[in-house]
């Protein structure tokens, strides 16, 4: 072989004897086939074959698998991000004339698809109050294919009454699926209780780092598995198998890192609770959180994200007081290791239900820093916003 050829064909070398405990970043577009059979035969390599890198590599598989296995799902399909796998899910499952039902606690970007995307395209939504339960089954038509839940919503922190949502939704022949990304597979489980799909952003706790980008579409069944699989093959849709290395590290640590953090902020949310000067504190393990008692009996816990309700008169301070902040940063996402607050308005975002409050809402994601230094630096922020 010529030097030209030799740079492009690398040798094989021996991997006998080398066990890693990392799983290897495996990188493709092509994949070679054997023999001109098996390439012409691609297609009967089915769902989990290789045929070509954006329909996954190892990589991406090991992190599909491992999902579907916390889930106890048929599938899984990775996405680039969190609100992908919910509006994929939504787009696979709907056509115009049919309906999607989402909470009024959504996270707010899934409103403008449905409102600015969806709509247009001939496909309706309606909005219902996520403490419907039961009741959910009269806004339920016969043209509702697909009903979302958020438990629990992840500014607002309510906690929907999960299994009665999908009992009515099954009745009436609706798909349900659940973003179940405040939770993670750790601390709830909504196949379990019956849902069809759940999508979760691994950009929060999976991720864990506060670098990296993508979501998760966990699936019941296969059928669910192959009409989601079209939609992403048809939009050419796949994720980096960096990324997922990047998740793959992350979940590893994930039940340390949700333990150590659910243990703070529901320390913090409790002792915040008992200040006088707040309009409230919303956490689902406080009594007074709406909620509550689902949270008690269906989640195993609570993650570190939670948001307290400042008096109106705090609006003004806000920009001057997060500015003093020393320890916490502000920023929107969260799930990482830096504990972060993001100030927001609710009231504007509702329309089936009316937000109690007139205050804004901080909304605060415990990360892993010394907890004594994050309990001075947002009491002292609590005082400033509130003297
Ligand atoms: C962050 C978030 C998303 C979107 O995730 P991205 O990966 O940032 O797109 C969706 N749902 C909930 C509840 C979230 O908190």
């Amino acid at each position: 072989m010529s030097d030209a050829t030799l740079c492009v064909h690398h040798p094989e070398v021996s991997s006998e004897g080398y066990a890693s405990l990392a799983v290897p970043t495996h990188r493709a577009s092509t994949i070679v086939y054997p023999d001109g059979e098996s390439f012409l035969n691609r297609a009967a390599r089915g769902a989990d074959g290789y045929t070509y890198g954006l329909h996954g590599t190892p990589t991406t598989r090991t992190l599909a698998e491992q999902i579907s296995r916390l889930h106890g799902g048929a599938r899984t399909l990775i996405v680039p991000s969190g609100q992908a796998a919910v509006a994929l899910t939504t787009l696979a499952l709907l056509v115009p004339g049919e309906r999607v039902l989402i909470p009024d606690n959504v996270y707010p970007p899934v409103r403008s698809l449905c409102a600015e995307f969806l709509a247009p395209r001939g496909i309706d939504h309606a909005v219902y109050d996520p403490m419907i339960g039961a009741g959910i089954g009269e806004i339920i038509d016969a043209r509702t294919r697909l009903l979302w839940i958020e438990a629990p919503g992840s500014g607002s922190m309510e906690v929907p009454d999960v299994p009665a949502l999908i009992a009515a939704a099954k009745a009436r022949g609706a798909y349900v699926g659940c973003d179940n990304t405040w939770a993670t597979a750790l601390l709830f489980k909504p196949l379990e209780h019956g849902a069809d799909i759940v999508a979760e952003a691994l950009t929060k706790y999976v991720g864990g780092h506060s670098d990296l980008l993508l979501g998760s579409i966990t699936v019941a069944d296969m059928a669910l598995h192959a009409r989601l699989h079209a939609l992403l093959a048809a939009l050419g849709i796949g994720v980096s198998p960096d990324e997922c290395a990047l998740a793959l590290r992350g979940i590893e640590t994930m039940p340390v890192r949700l333990a150590h953090v659910g243990r703070v902020a529901e320390d913090f949310a409790r002792r915040l609770a008992a200040r006088a000067d707040l309009a409230a504190v919303r956490h689902p393990a406080l009594a007074d959180s709406p909620g509550h008692a689902a949270f008690r009996r269906d989640f195993k816990g609570g993650s570190g994200l939670f948001s307290v309700v400042l008096p109106a008169k705090a609006c003004e301070r806000l920009g001057s007081a997060l500015s003093e902040l020393k320890i916490f940063a502000i920023g929107a996402s969260w799930g990482g290791t830096r504990s972060l607050v993001a100030p927001m308005e609710i009231a504007p975002l509702r329309t089936a239900t009316r937000w109690p409050y007139d205050g804004p809402v901080l909304r605060i994601s415990i990360g892993l820093e010394d907890p004594a230094e994050l309990w001075d630096d947002l009491t002292a922020l609590l005082d400033r916003l509130t003297s």
